[in-house]
């Protein structure tokens, strides 16, 4: 039950017997068909076409959402805030190619469309916004707060951040002078020396301490209390920290982790503690960098409470452009060899990744995003056959947040020829990355209204009679979004573009009893 939920009528509704609308639900039967294969003993497959029927049911009550930011005050933060802002006030402001007005564009779910169907009439496609397919929270009455170890208010923040236009800034300037983080938890030996100097609002204590956790906790409540939340959805934007160590009676088990926060063992990131925190507080905690927050026993303790978690690291741009530009490169049968990636950027994130421990962070979640395509072309690539990938980070202050990532993509082609593709790609970091947190906020927000349950599709009665439950604890739905995306244990990644946008689209549909988007198309071939 939400205080101000409002059912919004929604812009399409689907008339099948499969679904049924409610004032509260729309519920729908949806058959899930894949394949199974067995193999036989020479070496042949038999193909078993698979249905399972399920039960989905969504909650139509849109709530009031609030998202806490931990790094509110960096260009990410700043950046996100005041967009969020110049949107839900329609502002235009002036620069010097002309008038530019607020929008969402890099925002999947706000900028995005899908085909919802064909005319009947026509036949032509009729396209729908993506945030239009479920009852989903609008970005513009997002309400926004967070911590950061600066002080910094967000006005101040913004001109630190040196993201924006001047003439923007101005028209929110006010605003969000009166924004101001939450203390944080500042643990040095996780993130590079060279951020010490802004570390002055800070919660008392250098390492993890249940103390911590439990003021993360209260932060998350009072802010729902003072806003009139319904919900909150916390997302790490901080500063990239080092790996943790994955430590044996330490971070390996909930209840270990839990002990170790207790103890106050050094090895306990404030990320973790931050994740520990939203798990008990029951807030949805999204990872936006690359560190391993989600040790193993961070992930267990979500399972346990039905928690939900997502990451790693957001996906803005020179990865965003591999997981594209590789999954059609091998998909078209080429057979990339290299890819060298070298980026040069000037902001506080490339001061930090300047130190060794939090550039390995980096590095290693930019590193696997090509092992899913390659392993499942084994006409290309012999088991265990990789391309060589490196990855190059400097540090160069003149180019502030206007990030440079160079890639040489180097590729086998027909009877021993080569293929040399070089992109240079320079484009505001925080301006790609703000459109990526509001997405993740807006889908993690989405599946905490969706629930599932088998179905014998048949009228089954003990079919039936099972409870509803969530999805998995680990959102890997929300991949396309995230750079080294966290599936549920002994799941695959999936890294490829493509497939991570099918499986969000596809998802949403299915719960509105709609197949998967098909690209056939026989209507315009058969007649
Ligand atoms: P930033 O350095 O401008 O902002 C990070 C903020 O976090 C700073 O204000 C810092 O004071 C604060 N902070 C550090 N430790 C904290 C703690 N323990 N608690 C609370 N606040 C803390 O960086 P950014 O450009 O906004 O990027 C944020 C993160 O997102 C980085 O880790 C970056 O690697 C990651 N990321 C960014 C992009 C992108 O911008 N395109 C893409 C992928 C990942």
């Amino acid at each position: 039950g939400t205080s101000n939920g409002s059912a919004a009528r929604p812009l399409f509704t689907v008339s099948s017997p499969n679904v049924v609308y409610t004032d509260d639900e729309i519920r729908s039967k949806y058959t899930y068909r894949t394949t199974l294969v067995n193999r036989s003993e020479d070496g042949k497959y038999v193909a078993v076409p698979k249905e399972t029927v399920y039960d989905f049911k969504v909650d139509r009550k849109i709530p009031k959402l609030g998202v806490m930011l931990v790094g509110w005050g960096g260009n990410n933060g700043s950046t996100v805030t005041a967009g969020i802002i110049a949107n839900r006030r329609g502002l235009v402001w002036d620069t010097r190619e002309g008038p530019r007005a607020a929008n969402y564009y890099g925002s999947v779910v706000m900028a995005s469309t899908m085909k919802l169907g064909t005319d009947a009439k026509t036949l032509k496609d009729i396209n729908i916004p993506f945030h239009d397919v479920l009852p989903m929270v609008h970005p513009n009455d997002l309400v926004v707060g967070g911590w950061d170890i600066s002080s910094m208010n967000l006005a101040d923040a913004m001109d630190r951040a040196a993201v924006l236009e001047p003439t923007l800034k101005a028209q929110v300037r006010k605003k969000m002078a009166g924004m101001v983080p939450l203390p944080s938890i500042y643990y040095p030996d996780f993130i590079a020396a060279n951020q010490e100097d802004r570390a002055d609002n800070l919660i008392a204590g250098s390492k993890a301490c249940m103390a911590h956790v439990e003021q993360i906790r209260k932060d998350i409540r009072d802010f729902k209390a003072a806003n009139g939340l319904d919900k909150v959805i916390v997302q790490w934007t901080a500063n990239t920290e080092r790996y943790a160590d994955i430590l044996e009676g330490v971070n390996d088990t909930a209840e270990n982790l839990l002990k170790a926060i207790e103890t106050g063992h050094e090895e306990v990131s404030p990320s973790t503690v931050f994740a520990v925190a939203c798990i008990l507080e029951g807030a949805p905690f999204i990872n936006g960098s690359p560190q391993n927050t989600f040790v193993p026993g961070a992930i267990e303790l979500a399972e346990k409470h039905g928690a939900f978690i997502g990451g790693d690291d957001f996906k803005s741009g020179q990865t965003k452009m591999k997981s594209a530009l590789v999954d059609f490169l091998i998909n078209a049968g080429i057979k990339l060899t290299s890819i060298a990636s070298y980026n040069h950027l000037g902001n506080n994130d490339g001061k930090n990744l300047s130190s060794q421990k939090q550039f390995r962070s980096k590095e290693i979640s930019k590193s696997n995003v090509v092992d899913d395509m390659v392993e499942a072309n084994n006409v290309l690539y012999a088991e265990g056959e990789h391309p060589d990938h490196t990855v190059v980070i400097k540090y160069m202050p003149a180019v502030g947040d206007n990030k440079r990532a160079l890639d040489e993509y180097y590729a086998e082609i027909f009877m021993g020829g080569h293929q040399t593709i070089s992109i240079f790609n320079v484009c505001e970091d925080s301006l790609l990355a703000s459109p990526l947190i509001i997405d993740l906020v807006l889908v993690a927000e989405m599946m905490t209204r969706i629930q599932w349950k088998a179905s014998s599709g048949s009228g089954d009665a003990s079919a039936s009679a099972d409870e509803y439950k969530s999805f998995h604890s680990v959102l890997s739905i929300l991949s396309y979004m995230l750079k080294a995306p966290l599936t549920p244990p002994g799941t695959p990644v999936i890294n490829a573009l493509a497939k991570q946008r099918g499986a969000l689209t596809n998802i949403f549909r299915a719960c509105v009893g709609l197949e998967p988007e098909s690209d056939m198309t026989l209507e315009h071939k058969l007649f």
